[in-house]
């Protein structure tokens, strides 16, 4: 499979695997369009938009701000942009969230597609039309559901990623089988050495299938108002510690898949076997436990999540590998788990 197309609601996107250097640099080349990227993108990866009008943002959650939207607006009105201009964001999901949201926004839309060059955003970020910025910290409160009409994979720029963001990426992977698809959980499992150096044939499977999970959720449910609550399994707690522990989302997203394991196994929900299955190959990805921040900033950080609602929380537990579902938790039930937490991780 090459290509899926993803129509929905929210807009129809053409996402390609495998897209060929020289495809992408003829793409970007096309028209007078802007590329908006990152310093250290731009330096590994320039030669994708060699021609291209482009604008540098900041690296890190520090640059998902709405003063770098504002930045951007400012350069767009400078570069006389118009509502026929594409926008393409070429970089990892920061990249891609900063740049899908101004594209949404500016002059009411502009037309934008991604050249997702993390693991993480080809699997994730790059997938599903949500496009937004944090707020004073807060992950992701500003934003729009819009989707970018072409999503291009090249897998030959993740050769240069940092082990610790194929591992952010692995992270979003291993969300997506346990949620949705046991056989790519066991895939994971026998596959794991061969897709942390990244040997393409492993890497290609497994962006694959996890882009068709991703895609077949927001199909069903493109605004996030029943299935596509699933895709936030680990997202409750992960968001609290990226926010307060400073970790990379991937990262993050991992200490809360595992919370969530644990409460799926307390309340029957998972069976044991399955749960210790899960949690090995989550250890894999866990930063160390004094990295976790402290219980009472990240229950802070939990009753800000824009998924509470009164006394409770949608929450995403595992009801088997590869099977999730969202329950209604109580805030009580989720501070006791938390208190755990330490003791566990
Ligand atoms: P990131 O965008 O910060 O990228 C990580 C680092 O990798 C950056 O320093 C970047 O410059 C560098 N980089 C990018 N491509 C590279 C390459 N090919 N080689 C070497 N270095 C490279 O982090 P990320 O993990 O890609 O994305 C995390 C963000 O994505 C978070 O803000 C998260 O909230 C967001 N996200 C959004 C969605 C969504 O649906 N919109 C889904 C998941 C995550």
């Amino acid at each position: 499979m090459n290509a899926l197309r993803l129509d929905s609601r929210i807009g129809n996107c053409w996402i390609s695997f495998d897209t060929p250097t020289s495809e992408i640099r003829r793409r970007l080349a096309r028209g007078s369009p802007i590329v908006i990227t990152d310093k250290n993108v731009r330096r590994l990866h320039g030669r994708l938009f060699p021609k291209a009008k482009v604008i540098e943002i900041g690296q890190g959650e520090r640059a998902k701000e709405l003063k770098t939207v504002e930045r951007i607006y400012r350069r767009f009105r400078d570069l006389e942009v118009d509502r026929s201009t594409f926008v393409w964001a070429v970089g990892g999901g920061i990249v891609c969230d900063v740049a899908g949201f101004a594209a949404s926004t500016y002059l009411r839309g502009l037309p934008f597609g991604f050249v997702p060059t993390t693991l993480l955003a080809q699997v994730d970020a790059a997938i599903g039309g949500k496009n937004g910025v944090n707020l004073d910290g807060d992950k992701n409160f500003v934003g729009v559901f819009r989707q970018p009409r072409r999503v291009l994979l090249n897998f030959d720029v993740l050769r240069t990623l940092s082990g610790a963001d194929v591992l952010c990426g692995l992270s979003e992977i291993v969300k997506c089988s346990l949620i949705r698809k046991a056989s790519l959980f066991w895939y994971l499992e026998r596959h794991w050495s061969a897709l942390c150096a990244l040997e393409r044939a492993a890497v290609r499977t497994a962006v694959i299938e996890s882009v068709r999970i991703k895609a077949a959720i927001v199909r069903a449910d493109c605004g996030e108002a029943g299935e596509r609550k699933v895709l936030n399994f680990g997202h409750t707690l992960g968001h609290a510690v990226e926010k307060t522990a400073g970790l990379p989302h991937g990262q993050a997203v991992a200490v809360g898949m595992a919370f969530a394991v644990r409460i799926s196994l307390a309340r029957g929900l998972l069976r044991e076997a399955e749960a210790r299955r899960a949690e090995r190959i989550l250890r894999r990805l866990l930063p160390p436990a004094e990295v976790i921040a402290r219980p009472s900033k990240l229950l802070e950080s939990i009753r800000k999540d824009k998924k509470r609602r009164g006394g409770h929380i949608d929450f995403v537990l595992l009801e088997g590998i590869g099977k999730a579902g969202v329950v209604k938790l109580g805030l009580r039930e989720l501070e006791d788990a938390v208190h755990d937490l330490r003791q566990h991780c």
